[in-house]
């Protein structure tokens, strides 16, 4: 069974008001190229600071620019006009998890996303308030960074941890350590770990400068040979994108031996064969 999760219903962009998005029709279209490509389980993961609401967690500038939407009546979309799962991607706020935990626990979700984006105030994979450029070594924001990941695993707010080698979107164009990088992965896979969470495999790495699927191969491989359940998504932000070159996710998850995925209904996991 394949599985897109971590799926958005409108692109990241200015003028993608809730209201022409969040639609049986657009959620049928989503629906429809699904069936195409033969992914049965499907579900929506919009971001959380698209929602007034996430203000209550975290006030960046860059949050309070995009809170526009009332994380109610997504959740009352989803479940009255689409037969899609619903999700959040959820930031993971280091020393706000209580208000995390408020903000998820008051709604019913079949899965909640864990994604880190920031450390700190700087941003992981956007040009504004980005986290290079600041004179801090690759060293140094990719240590921090995989803490980051692990400690958000750790917090047990979220089934599914996102795209966990994020802070490589930019490939050669932002400075990156040298050598084997296992040594960066290690935290982020043993917060995973104490954390009881799925690791997501992402193609959406694909699509952006980097050009590779997120985790790396042998992120991947640790992962799994530690037995960490694996979630399967494409990040779509459209629905052209949903499954996006899961041929190759599939290829990867095979020669690492995963052969299950994770299923998710009401925050409860389970494992299906991949088939
Ligand atoms: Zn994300
Ligand atoms: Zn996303």
């Amino acid at each position: 069974m394949l599985t897109d999760y971590h799926v958005h219903l409108r692109p990241d962009d200015e003028g993608t008001p809730a209201a022409q998005y969040f639609t049986a029709a657009n959620a049928e279209r989503y629906r429809a190229v699904a069936e195409e490509r033969g992914i049965a389980e499907l579900g929506v993961a919009e971001h959380i600071h698209r929602f007034t609401q996430s203000l209550e967690i975290w006030r960046h500038p860059w949050w309070q620019r995009w809170a526009r939407d009332d994380v109610d009546a997504y959740c009352e979309f989803v479940r009255e006009e689409t037969d899609l799962r619903l999700g959040i991607e959820a930031d993971f706020v280091a020393g706000r998890e209580d208000r995390i935990a408020n903000f998820l626990d008051a709604r019913e979700w079949d899965f909640v996303v864990g994604s880190v984006h920031f450390i700190a105030d700087a941003a992981v994979d956007m040009e504004e308030w980005s986290v290079w450029g600041r004179g801090e070594s690759p060293e140094k924001v990719w240590r921090r960074y995989f803490e980051t990941v692990g400690e958000s695993a750790r917090t047990g707010l979220y089934d599914i941890i996102a795209h966990p080698d994020l802070v490589k979107v930019w490939g050669g164009d932002a400075p990156q350590p040298e050598g084997d990088l296992r040594r960066y992965y290690e935290p982020a896979i043993e917060g995973c770990l104490d954390g009881g969470v799925a690791l997501e495999v992402s193609t959406a790495g694909l699509r952006k400068p980097v050009g590779e699927i997120y985790p790396a191969r042998s992120f991947l491989e640790e992962a799994a040979g530690a037995g960490l359940p694996i979630a399967l998504s494409s990040d779509a932000h459209l629905p052209d994108q949903l499954g996006h070159r899961y041929d190759e996710a599939l290829e990867l998850l095979a020669a690492v031996g995963v052969t299950e995925l994770s299923v998710f209904e009401g925050r409860e996991r389970r494992l299906e064969p991949i088939g």
